[in-house]
């Protein structure tokens, strides 16, 4: 159904906004509502191109007032291609970021990514709780949890969070902390963007300048050796340690090390806050689990911290999905080799395994809805739907991959790491107590569900 959208609704906008406002046939518009997966060109039936809070405000009112609902968009790593016919903020040019080094906090705004809070914070000897890619933006990550390479020492990203504004539903800009309307500040630190739009955000920084990890190569006739030692040895590490462990069907590209170029491997990540000898000796049992092809572990300034996953870092068509397991025994080692080993044909080109506990575990001094906080590992896999075929085989590899797993599958698991997903299973990622927390919040500060665009809790 076309919603009928008076010109004079339009032209307000446009006035009110001091960034772009853009519809389909405007020059600029595909650029605006392009991102990092290539998979989608969402389609929403006008962005606006926010420069300040007053312009996302402006954004929600126009949404209300013409029946729409309302998405965000700061970098497109988390789009789940469901932004059509919304109004969408784009946020990219929302860029203002300070660091207070006495107080060990950053502010940032709604379009920063962490490869800026990374670098304005080492300068004093700070590092934010970044995930695995600098490239991902501070308030989506953030808001889903946040996992990231440090996190069995520090939690998750919105552990630390100690203030932010919002805009809400009813178009106001609202300061929020765990004085100042602590509901709202419990939902928005884990519950994504389903109470408003962040305009910015306050979170601790950590004093971490070295670290000591970066990821070892296996090739892929090691996987079943490499995953099932993993297995073992993840969970005695101290929490000063985190892991995870992927299979990676590589592609040929030139900007890999050479020996790794279209390769099939495992591929071993590992951060260690402590001394070169102590993380080595931690590491001795994986070393030897296997010959790898490249071991590129060592001691490293915490602004290279992009080197443990190696993600990637252009734009590339996407499709996801994830899933928390309670526990890796070896018959879901099994089954994940099964589905995505080295003989298994597997259209999936990524299968990661993440190692939570620590405290990613304990409950914040401010309590928060971040989800998956009791699960002991993390599974996420990812494939490249270019074309039918691939765009068929990878989302049923995918489920067949999560159903294999669901003997061992935890009661959570972590929204920023679901993937393409059904509102039934973003809702199952709670517990009941706190999704009828979400729901009633959201109820309250949105009641027409206009932000329940991205993530659907119930
Ligand atoms: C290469 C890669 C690596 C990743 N690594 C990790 C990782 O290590 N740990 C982890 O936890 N996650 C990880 N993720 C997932 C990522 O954190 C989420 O997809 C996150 O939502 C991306 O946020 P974004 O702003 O960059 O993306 P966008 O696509 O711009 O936004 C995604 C969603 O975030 C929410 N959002 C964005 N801006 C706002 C706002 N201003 N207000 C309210 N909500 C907002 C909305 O729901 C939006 O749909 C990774 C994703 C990719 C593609």
């Amino acid at each position: 159904m076309t919603t009928f959208v008076p010109d004079t609704a339009l032209a307000a906008l446009v006035v009110a906004v001091e960034g772009p406002v853009l519809e389909p046939t405007d020059p600029g518009y595909a650029e605006e509502v392009s991102g990092f997966n290539a998979a989608y060109l969402p389609s929403p039936a006008v962005v606006v191109g926010a420069t300040r809070p007053a312009d996302v405000a402006a954004a929600v009112r126009h949404a209300a007032a013409t029946g729409r609902r309302v998405s965000v968009q700061a970098t497109g790593h988390g789009l789940l291609g469901d932004l059509n016919g919304t109004v969408l903020v784009s946020t990219r040019r929302m860029t203002g970021l300070s660091v207070d080094p006495a107080a060990r906090t950053a502010r940032v705004e709604a379009g920063v990514r962490w490869r800026e809070v990374i670098d304005a914070a080492a300068p004093y000897g700070l590092a934010p709780l970044n995930g695995s890619a600098s490239s991902v933006g501070v308030v989506g990550y953030t808001t889903g949890g946040g996992l990231g390479p440090m996190a069995r020492r520090y939690g998750f990203a919105a552990d630390h969070v100690t203030a932010l504004t919002i805009v809400t539903a009813d178009g106001e800009i609202r300061d929020v902390d765990a004085q100042c309307d602590p509901d709202l500040f419990w939902a928005v630190r884990g519950g994504k963007a389903n109470f408003g739009i962040v305009t910015s955000i306050e979170f601790a920084l950590m004093p971490v300048t070295r670290f000591h990890g970066g990821g070892i190569f296996f090739p892929g006739g090691s996987a079943p050796a490499v995953l099932h030692a993993w297995r073992e040895w993840a969970p005695t590490l101290p929490e000063d340690a985190t892991t995870s462990v992927a299979l990676l069907a590589l592609p040929p590209d030139p900007n890999l090390p050479p020996p790794l170029q279209g390769r099939f491997v495992a591929h071993l990540r590992f951060t260690h806050l402590g001394s070169a000898e102590s993380g080595a000796a931690l590491l001795a049992p994986m070393r030897s689990a296997a010959e790898p092809i490249l071991d590129l572990v060592g001691e490293m300034p915490y602004p290279a911290i992009d080197a443990v996953h190696m993600d990637p870092t252009a734009p590339m068509p996407v499709w996801d999905r994830g899933t928390a397991l309670a526990a890796l025994p070896a018959g879901a080692v099994d089954a994940i080799l099964d589905e995505a080993g080295p003989d298994s044909s597997s259209p999936l080109v990524l299968v990661e395994l993440r190692l939570l506990g620590g405290a990613i575990a304990r409950r914040p001094e401010v309590p928060n809805a971040v989800s998956g906080r009791d699960a002991a590992f993390s599974v996420y896999c990812l494939g490249v739907p270019a074309g039918p075929d691939a765009a068929v085989q990878v989302p049923a590899r995918a489920a067949s991959l999560v159903d294999a797993l669901a003997p061992w599958t935890a009661g959570g698991g972590l929204v920023n790491l679901l993937g393409q997903a059904s509102a039934g299973r973003v809702g199952a990622l709670w517990s009941d107590d706190d999704r009828a927390r979400l729901l009633e919040i959201g109820r309250r500060h949105d009641p027409s569900g206009m932000f329940g665009t991205n993530v659907v809790i119930g």
